[in-house]
This record gives structure tokens, C-alpha cells and sequence, in this order.
């Protein structure tokens, strides 16, 4: 029977042993998870009513692992869509609140019509973004900021005012050092095709138009009863699964046999034929400074963003009436640190008892100062201040819920298309030795899946099952 061991318990974790359970029923897994609680990232708290996510809240459904896997763990049921009763997203700038521009093409606009007289771009921001279909494409050389080819290609008002906060929402990021390569290929691409991005973009709508549909959800999905749902329900299929909790792994070294030696916080030692390990760069990097010196570099060079979450309950006896809506998003440009306010009682049905709101600040972004260094009492009054500033909120919240997330999201910077190019190459030495998370080819729920189960593959592979 062989060993695996899996390394790290969020969603990557928990989908590479699902996968490799069911590809290899006889296999001998472990899955190993420093913290008392599975999930990683993804964390919901349900009280009184209230269905609080504290980091992720919905997924994409375009990719397809995300619904794939629900699908396979019969969740299909409880997938739902936006409240179509308040699809509105603002953008706060200027002091005030703006609706986006209809047209948005991911975060692009190709509806230049919908922007005439549209306070997110003055008279001169929409001629520029005009002139872009007849602005000759950059030739094919390299990579670029997301900041560098939107401004180049969009003008800077279009991309401070609507790419950017929209792109802040994924990756809580700094468009100045994000890889374009690595983030957004999709973009760069249709500036090569078609010799523009609005050309691409229009190209692209007229196709989708004359065909059917093959995506029967709606963009974004959550989970009715939370993201939570996806981890219970992925838990209570490991049963051929060893699972620990509560214990770090501390460093791994190569054994006899290309076997491999798990060193844990405490208790004895464990041996694997192969290791999946899906935690963030950072402690991979740690933990392979034995086993690859080089590997490990690589991993340390990609940073984290750090961010929180507070969640507020409002009587809505208390409240101003709030624009109709999903919430809004914040342009870098306004200088602060709240990147986000979502109504999440509005953009998703049941998350709250009928006579309450209940309200998410998301805070930090990468490159400013570190938010997590403030107290909670400044946390929260930090997200008050912006509820109070923007929306006239006054009241005392009756409930909140602060989530503290340091080194959470993955930046993929300039280079990183490089570094992974070279982490592949360094693991091709290695096997029976799989790599899988957030840290390497999106951030996104759908994404780590698919990695978690490719690793399960890689295994699969290399044991010749
Ligand atoms: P993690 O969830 O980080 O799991 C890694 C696990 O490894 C953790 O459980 C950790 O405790 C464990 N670990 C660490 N060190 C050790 C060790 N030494 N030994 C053993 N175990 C260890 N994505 C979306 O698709 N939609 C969203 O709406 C969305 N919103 C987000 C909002 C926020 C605030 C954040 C932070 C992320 C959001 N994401 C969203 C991104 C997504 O949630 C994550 O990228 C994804 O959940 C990461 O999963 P993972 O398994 O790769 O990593």
C-alpha cells in the first residue's frame, strides 16, 4: 500500500485527497493541517440567522472544477446566484457612490455609449479610452504590469477608476506589480489577435451572442449556508482518509528508497511515497529548504498580501436607506485602506435574519501599510468610519465579526510566469513530490481544485496506477 501525504488542509488539501481517494481507494493518505479547524481560507460562522463568510464568499462558475466538484458531492442543489433584486456594484470615488458602466466585459468597458456623461470618466478619459482601437499593438515581447498595458492601452482613468478597484477585489493588490502574464494573459492575447483590446472584446461578444450557452449558472456562485458547506460536505467524503489537525509540519528531508521523512510540531516522524504539499509559499518554502535549496528560493520570492474582514449586523429599523445593491468598490487612488463594502444580506438570500442588514468592510491592500498591525477596536472603527463616511451609517452595529487574514493572498508579480516556469523545471527531479494552492496559478476557489486534483493525478502518475 502507498504512502501519501498531504500537506495543508484548505480547499487545495481537502480536493487532492478527494481526488486521490477516488483514484487510488488503496492508497494509505494523510492529510496534515496545522490549525484545529479545516478549510483554510475559506471559514463561514453561522449565529443567530446570520451567515457570515469570512474570506471567500462565492466562486466563479466559468471555471469549471468549482461547480465540477460540488456537482460530484451532490451540493448542485445548493449553489445560488446573486440576488437578482440588487445586481448594482458601485465604485466610491469623487465622494460619492457611482454605479459601474454597463458593458463591463470582465472588468473592461466596450460599451463606450454607457459612458457618456458617466461621473467614473471625464469627457477626455472617455476619448482616450476611444482612441484605443486605433492604437498600434505593443509587439510581443515580454511581460508588463496590469497597471502598465491597461493605462497603455485604456488610458489612466479607465484604469484607476474601474480596472483597478475591480482588480483590488481578487487580488487585493497593487496593479503596479501585478504580472499581466500571470494574471490576465487572456487580455494580452486579444491585443495580438486582434491589434486591440476593445476589437478583441467586441469579437468576443459577437461570438458568445450566436451561441448557446453552455454554463447553466450564473458568474458568481456561492453556497446557501456559506463556503463552509463545501468544506463540511469535502471532509465528510475523506473517510479513507487519515486526517490530523492541530499539528504543523515542521520540515521535510528525503528518506531511503526516494521515500520521504515528515517531521511534525509533535509526535513521531511520518514516512510517505509521496508528498502533496498545498500550503502557502512561505511555509513551503521553509519546509523544502532540505529536500531543494532552489525550490525553496522560488517559493520565498513570491509575497502576500495581508487583509481583514468585518462583518457588521445592523437593525434595519437603524439604517439610512443604502443604494440597491451588491456594495461598492474603492479605487486605490482614494488613498485609504478599505478596498470593499459588500451588503451581503442584499447580494445573498438568507445570510441574515428578515429586520437585519448585515454589512462586510474588506481592509488592506498590498503595498500600503499593514492593516493587521491596528487592534481590533481600531479595525473596527476604521470599517465604521467608512460605513458612517459613505453611506451615512450611523448606528451601533448589534453583532460583528473580525477576521484577521496576515499573509493571505499570493501577489503574482512581475516574474512570475519565470518563477514558475522554473519551479516546474526544479520539480520534474522530484516526482513523486506534487505542488498545489493558491500560490502558483490563480487564486481563485475553482483554480486551487483543479490544482489539488492535478496533483492527485501527478501521484496517480508516478505510482504507474
Ligand atoms: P489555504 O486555504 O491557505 O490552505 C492552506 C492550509 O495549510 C491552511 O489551512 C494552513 O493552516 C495550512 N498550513 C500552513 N502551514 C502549515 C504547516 N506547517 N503544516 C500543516 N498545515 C499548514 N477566492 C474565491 O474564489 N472567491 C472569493 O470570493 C475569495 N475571496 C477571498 C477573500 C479573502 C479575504 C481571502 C484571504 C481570499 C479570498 N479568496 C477568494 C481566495 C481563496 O479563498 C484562496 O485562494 C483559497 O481558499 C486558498 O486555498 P488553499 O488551500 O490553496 O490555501
Amino acid at each position: 500500500m502507498k504512502q501519501v501525504i498531504i500537506i495543508g488542509g484548505g480547499i487545495t488539501g481537502l480536493a487532492a485527497a478527494y481526488r486521490l481517494q477516488h483514484l487510488a481507494p488503496a492508497s494509505d493518505i494523510t492529510l496534515i493541517e496545522r490549525d484545529e479547524r479545516l478549510g483554510g481560507k475559506i471559514l463561514t460562522e453561522q449565529s443567530e440567522g446570520f451567515v457570515v463568510e469570512g474570506a471567500p464568499d462565492s466562486f466563479l462558475s466559468r471555471k469549471p472544477r468549482g461547480v465540477g466538484l460540488c456537482e460530484e458531492l451532490g451540493l448542485a442543489a445548493q449553489l445560488q446566484g446573486r440576488d437578482p433584486r440588487h445586481s448594482k456594484t458601485f465604485v466610491r470615488r469623487y465622494g460619492a457612490l457611482h454605479p459601474l458602466p454597463s458593458g463591463l466585459t470582465g472588468m473592461i468597458p466596450t460599451n463606450l455609449a454607457a459612458l457618456e456623461h458617466h461621473p467614473l470618466l471625464s469627457p477626455a478619459g472617455r476619448a482616450r479610452l476611444a482612441q484605443e482601437v486605433d492604437l498600434p499593438a505593443a509587439p510581443a515581447n515580454g511581460d508588463e504590469t496590469l497597471a502598465s498595458f491597461v493605462t497603455r492601452r485604456l488610458g489612466r482613468e479607465v484604469y484607476e477608476n474601474l480596472v483597478e478597484p475591480l482588480m483590488s477585489g481578487i487580488y487585493a493588490g497593487d496593479g503596479a506589480q501585478l504580472s499581466l502574464a500571470a494574471t490576465f494573459p487572456q487580455l494580452r492575447q486579444l491585443e495580438l489577435k486582434h491589434g486591440s483590446l476593445l476589437k478583441g472584446l467586441q469579437a468576443g461578444q459577437r461570438e458568445a451572442s450566436g451561441q448557446v450557452a453552455d454554463n447553466q449558472y450564473p458568474p458568481f456562485v456561492a453556497l446557501r449556508g456559506g463556503m463552509g458547506t463545501l468544506v463540511t460536505r469535502l471532509v465528510a467524503q475523506l473517510r479513507q482518509t487519515k486526517i490530523l489537525t492541530g499539528v504543523g509540519v515542521v520540515g521535510v528531508n528525503h528518506a531511503a528508497d526516494n521515500r520521504y521523512t515528515v517531521h511534525l510540531e509533535q509526535g513521531p516522524a511520518l514516512q510517505a511515497d509521496a508528498l502533496i504539499i498545498t500550503t502557502p509559499a512561505f511555509v513551503t518554502a521553509h519546509l523544502l529548504t532540505d529536500i531543494d535549496p532552489r525550490l525553496a528560493e522560488l517559493h520565498t520570492a513570491i509575497p502576500y498580501a495581508s487583509s481583514a474582514t468585518i462583518s457588521f449586523a445592523f437593525a434595519l429599523a437603524d439604517l439610512p436607506e443604502a443604494p440597491d445593491g451588491y456594495g461598492y468598490v474603492i479605487p486605490g487612488v482614494e488613498d485609504t485602506d478599505v478596498l470593499a463594502c459588500t451588503w451581503s444580506s442584499s447580494k445573498w438570500a438568507d445570510r441574515a435574519p428578515a429586520d437585519y442588514a448585515l454589512v462586510r468592510v474588506y481592509l488592506g491592500r498590498f503595498g500600503r501599510r499593514n492593516v493587521l498591525a491596528d487592534s481590533d477596536d481600531d479595525l473596527v472603527a476604521l470599517a465604521l468610519n467608512e460605513l458612517k463616511t459613505t453611506l451615512g451609517y450611523t448606528a451601533t452595529p448589534r453583532q460583528q465579526w473580525i477576521f484577521r487574514w496576515p499573509r493571505s493572498m499570493p501577489q503574482y508579480t512581475l516574474g512570475h510566469v519565470e518563477r514558475l516556469q522554473q519551479i516546474e523545471a526544479k520539480l520534474s527531479e522530484h516526482p513523486n513530490f506534487l505542488l498545489a494552492g493558491a500560490a502558483y496559478r490563480g487564486v481563485g476557489i475553482p483554480d486551487c481544485i483543479q490544482g489539488g486534483e492535478e496533483a492527485a493525478r501527478g501521484v496517480i502518475n508516478y505510482f504507474g496506477m
